[in-house]
């Protein structure tokens, strides 16, 4: 917290001192914190040297520009240090000049949400809870209930789940030994539920949109990209949008960055939703108020028809000088496999809705042959085997007898 100045709401600019329950403005509806930070001094005391020797691979390694106080304890689960590939053959396909593939999948729990819920575990504990509630589509509520059980039961987590999560997810959170509500209705109703629940009980909140610590962890995801590209960043850096912090969060970061000068210039984002639940595309092309859709795709993780974040991801995209775009169900069910087939990286529907809409974007022109582009797997494809059995098809079946393999390799041509 040594260079936090404090928070201010992305609405009325009116101040507030970063306390860690401190989640809205108390003079607007919908009043979005963020953290603000001085610059100045991150520059004077901070270099990219002294984070080269730095041992913690984990996202604490960015303390300086977290909100976190250094001797609370932090959950023991490696968050962070998720690999990047470059990858030629669909840099090829897609017709632009490079691609690079960042799987944040390989969080421990299996989605970039870890990265906030790890640093839901260190605020809960600067506020002296003890429990954390969230309310998710799955992998918020799947994160905290891994970063919560790696504390060794010093911590309790309460999820409130829509009861259409996928059975991966909900399976993960009843093996992390989290209280699990599953809400006979939408993400909208389990969200109040959660959020009445909470005040109840006077729980920590790990609702992302509304606690502003939250999108300063996902925001390592940009710190990590940027460091792992030898701060050369691409034209681009792609995500899938749901509640819109993930993209309002990997803006933060590279603002940053850009303002302690370990980078030159901001990437444009390409924020990208499905075409059955896209509110904040609408938003963003229309310029006005948001409003509230139905939430028709397979890609569960970004299927939000209430959006909380959404001017802060909307201004993350038009900041950036960036764009929106849909992509369809079947899109995405096809980049999942292609992107499984020509790089060995798995995710899930929403983790490459992204690289779906980069495809897109690429095909439409948005992004030139002349520009490069990073897309970031947010899920693991684990997550949801159901949607990836519909992407992948059937194995071939044989019984068990050479001549008849044999025939039927013929026939497929496999050899
Ligand atoms: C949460 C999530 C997103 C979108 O993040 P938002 O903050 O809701 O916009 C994308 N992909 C996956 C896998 C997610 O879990
Ligand atoms: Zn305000």
């Amino acid at each position: 917290m040594k260079y936090v100045e404090g928070l201010h709401c992305i609405k009325c600019g009116k101040k507030y001192e970063a306390e860690p329950e401190r989640y809205l403005c108390d003079d607007c509806e919908d009043g979005i914190l963020d953290v603000d930070y001085d610059y100045q001094k991150i520059k004077e005391n901070w270099s990219k040297e002294e984070l080269t020797v730095n041992p913690d691979k984990k996202i604490w390694r960015y303390e300086p520009l977290l909100p976190i106080i250094p001797e609370i304890e932090k959950p023991k689960l490696s968050v962070g240090n998720t690999p990047i590939y470059e990858s030629e053959i669909l840099a090829e396909e897609f017709a632009i000049k490079k691609l690079i593939i960042k799987d944040d999948g390989l969080n421990p729990t299996g989605s970039l949400k870890d990265r906030a819920s790890a640093m839901a575990v260190v605020k809960a504990q600067e506020a002296g809870a003890k429990t954390v509630a969230c309310s998710s589509t799955g992998n918020a509520a799947s994160s905290l209930a891994g970063n919560i059980a790696s504390m060794g039961g010093r911590m309790n987590a309460v999820i409130f789940v829509p009861d259409r999560a996928p059975a991966g997810k909900l399976a993960q959170l009843l093996v992390y030994g989290a209280d699990v509500v599953s809400v006979n209705g939408s993400y909208e109703e389990a969200f109040y539920l959660s959020a009445e629940a909470i005040e109840k009980w006077g729980w920590y909140n790990r609702n992302a949109a509304i606690n502003p610590y939250l999108v300063e962890g996902k925001k390592t995801v940009s710190l990590e990209m940027a460091e792992q590209l030898n701060w050369e960043m691409p034209d681009w850096v792609v995500y899938s949008v749901g509640d819109g912090c993930t993209i309002a969060g990997a803006y933060k970061g590279l603002y940053d960055l850009k303002k302690i000068g370990f980078i030159d210039k901001i990437p444009k984002l390409l924020g990208v939703q499905a075409d059955g639940c896209a509110p904040i595309t609408e938003a963003f092309r229309s310029g006005n108020e948001l409003e509230i859709t139905e939430e028709n795709t397979i890609a569960d993780s970004i299927a939000v028809g209430k959006p909380r974040n959404w001017i802060k991801a909307v201004r993350a995209v038009r900041d950036s000088g960036g764009e929106m775009i849909n992509v369809s169900d079947e899109e995405i069910l096809s980049m999942m496999k292609n992107l499984g087939q020509k790089t060995g990286v798995f995710g899930e529907p929403a983790g490459v809705a992204g690289l779906a809409g980069l495809k897109k974007a690429a095909e439409q022109g948005i992004i030139t042959f002349e520009e490069s582009a990073a897309a970031v797997i947010t899920g693991n494809g684990l997550k949801d085997v159901k949607n990836a059995r519909r992407a992948a098809g059937d194995p071939i079946e044989v019984k068990p007898d050479l001549q008849k393999l044999i025939e039927i390799f013929a026939e497929l041509d496999v050899s």
